[in-house]
């Protein structure tokens, strides 16, 4: 599979961690920002292969993760109305709201179902004009263009029973505000490459200036996360802190011209809370002023739930990089993908699942029970 195989070749993979163990002289910590970088790591074991000068720390790029769970509640709310079929991409259903999950929703009779792109919502919309479609809007922005595509789309076919319940947040500002809290660790990132290719490179110069830092647009492969490194720390080493980029196949300065169209046509930026951390000014975006009759917030008029967490769930420190999953005294025991207590260990991109599909750092009790 060409861009796939030769990002994978193991004697690559070992001389990349040679020269990272050349170059490395002191302790660092990497924060790799994405969720699905997360998972290539533990899954290929890069973590194991790295010198323990360098650590990698977990970051809160996982879309599912960081929707709040307030949102999920009204998401459970507007699936279980009788009008309504309720669409979501599948990682979604099992995710716990404050008492329940959709499939909870669904198991009792709610219209739920796990669709595979926006604009297949904006079909059954155009299919069952008796009945109120919602999509499920998730993600950071790697999703938003598609969702923001299917709103334009509907808008344009003028459906008026299609909504989207949105929720999308935005990388950098997650990342300033990491940098910015007093118990901050992380002294260079690994952006995340898919968002990098939607939205380029601009955002990252001033944020890499400022908390002189060094950010490394990488891509998802074991070669990019390697490669990623080496220039992280080679950075580090030298005390620069620059932006660059190590994912050229997919990433250019300026990103993607069409999507960042849509998203400004269809979005306006807001104050979002992310699960597990709180409110990050301006890091999310709802739909503009042109768009707003397609809110399913209003139009469902879904106010007033009383989001009610997991006292035992660690999850927003986790996300924060405060602590590793296997930290938390829930994990592999009360909460596992099973019975999850926090989005972290039901998402495809959670840390917490990651490092619980490829039984890292699992006791003896904890494997016993699985
Ligand atoms: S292991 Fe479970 S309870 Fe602990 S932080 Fe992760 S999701 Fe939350």
């Amino acid at each position: 599979m060409k861009y796939l195989n030769e990002f994978r070749d193991g004697e690559a993979a070992r001389r990349l961690a040679g020269e990272i163990r050349r170059i490395a002289t002191r302790r660092w910590a990497v924060m790799e920002v994405c969720g699905g970088q997360t998972h290539s790591i533990i899954r290929n074991g890069i973590d194991q292969m790295l010198p323990t000068e360098v650590e990698l720390i977990h970051g809160p790029g996982c879309p599912v993760c960081v929707t709040p769970l307030e949102t999920i509640d009204k998401a459970l709310a507007i699936a279980s109305r009788p009008e309504v079929i309720f669409c979501s991409f599948g990682d979604m259903l099992r995710v716990p709201g404050s008492a329940r999950d959709l499939f909870q929703v669904k198991s009792e009779g709610g219209d739920v179902r796990v669709v595979y792109s926006p604009l297949d919502a904006v079909t059954l919309a155009r299919q069952n004009p008796d009945r109120q479609v919602v999509f499920f809007g998730i993600g950071f922005e790697t999703t938003a263009p598609a969702n923001a595509m299917a709103v334009h789309l509907a808008r344009r076919q003028g459906l008026e029973n299609f909504s989207m319940l949105v929720s999308h947040v935005l990388v950098p500002p997650a990342m300033e505000a990491i940098l910015g809290a007093p118990h901050c660790r992380v002294q260079a990132f690994l952006a995340a490459g898919h968002v990098c290719s939607v939205m380029g490179l601009r955002q990252y110069p001033p944020l890499a200036e400022r908390y002189s830092v060094p950010i490394v647009a990488t891509g998802f492969e074991p070669l990019d996360i390697l490669e990623g490194i080496r220039r992280a720390i080679a950075q580090l080493e030298a005390g620069e802190s620059r932006v660059e980029n190590a994912y050229e196949r997919a990433v250019t300065l300026e990103g993607n011209a069409a999507a960042l169209k849509m998203l400004d046509e269809v979005f306006e930026v807001t104050d979002r809370a992310w699960r597990g951390i709180g409110v990050i000014p301006r890091s999310g975006w709802r739909l503009s002023a042109a768009y707003r009759a397609f809110d399913a917030e209003l139009r469902f008029a879904v106010t007033g739930i009383q989001a009610v967490e997991s006292p035992l769930c660690h999850a927003g420190e986790v996300l924060q990089g405060a602590i590793k999953p296997h930290q938390c005294p829930a994990f592999g025991r009360e909460c596992t993908p099973r019975t999850p207590l926090g989005a972290t260990m039901v998402s495809t991109e959670g840390a917490c699942a990651a490092y619980y599909h490829y039984g890292r750092f699992l006791d003896d009790e904890a494997l016993a029970s699985r």
